[in-house]
């Protein structure tokens, strides 16, 4: 955790100060590691910024975005609260998507404020030294590199090595008889980044290698359980591109992946980890984020109350209120008096939720959050519309046909449930500020 720690700050205050030049903010005061000043209001919360739909649609910025920004930051440049921003696009650096928010919103955004689907893996280390098979589109292999994997293989490595296994493209397969070229390692780990180009090959190949065991010089087998682990970022089944109607996400390549294996071996596709929003784990890794900017600040408050502002109610608002929930009952394990009332609510122990699932892997990594609660504002500028015609059952409508989210997330009405609606970010970013009583100086 330590070592986690003293990492983010070295980057972050490196990369803030390259942000602030890049953003054309000029003066020298570097807040990160200048003297705090006491006389300026000190935040106890935090905000978490979707992009797509909230702050910007397709290439254009929203208008109210950067009026927004423009009372987050001070005369410096410096943000007058803990912001990141938090996306389910995977196919670029952070510090890409960090430049192209600073050159859109018109003030400082450094690579540690953002957050891709594929940011949580950097905690993954016990994978990085493995050698891992990664799919998606982009520049994969560079991205694998920067969140710490050091052994990283295609499918098109492994396309080239195995000529014969990519036989769907008939214009692909190879035009002479041709033996596999093994000098590849074992892969001991399997990926997935985003919906790749030639689905066909990746859906294959990952298959094979789940059946081989990462080898591919043997044959399938079927039986082989568990297979080799596998880890998947951003779940969105569909997103909104400039076409009228929703496009496939990468959560529709899962489902594919997911049918595939079932229908070959008979048993489910199981995951490692799956990370994007609504996962807990993205929420978790934001919470840290928030954290470590407080503590670059030298600001003395806990951040207790993170605000987090989206479009869609199935990632943004889903994900808020279930990292919401676990913020609340952790604190209920933590409090005899809570743990009495559940129990004298349901009739029992097992709706208290157990000691042992604190030891999970990002609590470890990232130590305990500060924050006790997590609270969703929804916008109306991007995915969800308030004009649209509500059926006369909505939950049930949403449940037996418009839940999207992924296989091993329950649709739970209560978790689409906004904490607040506001038309743009602007009224988001100033009903905050009016509900923490909060005035930047
Ligand atoms: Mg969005």
């Amino acid at each position: 955790m330590r070592g986690l720690l003293s990492f983010y700050r070295g980057l972050y205050t490196l990369s803030n100060r390259q942000a602030r030049r890049k953003a054309g903010i000029v003066g020298s005061r570097c807040g990160l590691c200048g003297t705090p000043s006491t006389s300026k209001p000190q935040p106890g919360f935090g905000l978490l910024f979707d992009i797509d739909g909230v702050l910007v649609r397709g290439r254009l910025p929203i208008p109210a975005a950067k009026k927004a920004f423009e009372k987050l930051v001070d005369s410096q440049g410096q943000f007058v609260v803990p912001v990141v921003f938090v996306t389910n696009a995977g196919n670029c650096l952070r510090q890409t998507k960090a430049d192209q928010l600073s050159h859109i919103l018109g003030v400082p955004i450094t690579q540690d404020q953002v957050i891709m689907s594929h940011s949580p893996l950097r905690m993954f280390k016990k994978f990085h030294d493995k050698c891992v098979l990664v799919s998606g589109q982009g520049p994969v292999l560079e991205i694998a590199k920067n969140l710490g994997f050091k052994n990283v293989m295609s499918i098109d490595m492994l396309r080239e090595s195995y000529p014969l296994l990519d036989m769907v493209d008939h214009n692909r397969r190879p035009k002479l008889p041709s033996n596999p070229i093994v000098t590849l390692s074992k892969v001991e780990a399997v990926i997935l980044f985003g919906e790749p180009v030639r689905w066909e090959t990746n859906l294959q190949l990952i298959i094979d290698i789940l059946l081989t065991n990462g080898n591919l010089s043997s044959v399938h087998q079927t039986q082989k359980m568990p297979h080799l682990p596998l880890l998947a970022c951003n779940m969105d089944l569909m997103w909104m591109a400039e076409a009228h109607s929703p496009r496939f996400g990468h959560g529709t390549f899962l489902v594919c992946l997911e049918n595939i294996y079932k229908k070959i071996t008979g048993k489910d596709l199981k995951y490692e980890a799956l990370m994007g929003k609504p996962s807990e784990l993205t929420y978790h890794f934001a919470e840290y984020l928030i954290r470590s900017q407080a503590m670059q600040r030298q600001w003395k408050l806990p951040i207790t109350t993170l605000y987090a502002i989206g479009d869609n109610l199935m990632t943004d608002i889903y994900g808020a209120n279930l990292y919401n929930r676990y913020l609340e009952e952790r604190a209920a394990r933590k409090n005899p008096k809570a743990v009495a009332q559940m129990v004298a609510a349901t009739g029992s122990t097992a709706a208290v939720p157990r000691e042992e699932e604190m030891d999970s892997l990002w609590e470890s990594e990232l130590a305990l959050p500060s924050a006790t609660s997590c609270k969703s504002v929804l916008v109306c500028t991007g995915v969800y519309n308030p004009n649209a015609e509500v059926p006369s059952d909505a939950n049930r409508c949403i449940k037996e046909t418009v839940f999207h989210g992924h296989r091993d997330f329950r649709f739970d009405p209560a978790l689409v449930e906004p904490g607040h609606i506001v038309q743009d970010v602007l009224e988001a970013v100033d009903l905050i500020f009016e509900q923490e009583k909060f005035v930047p100086q």
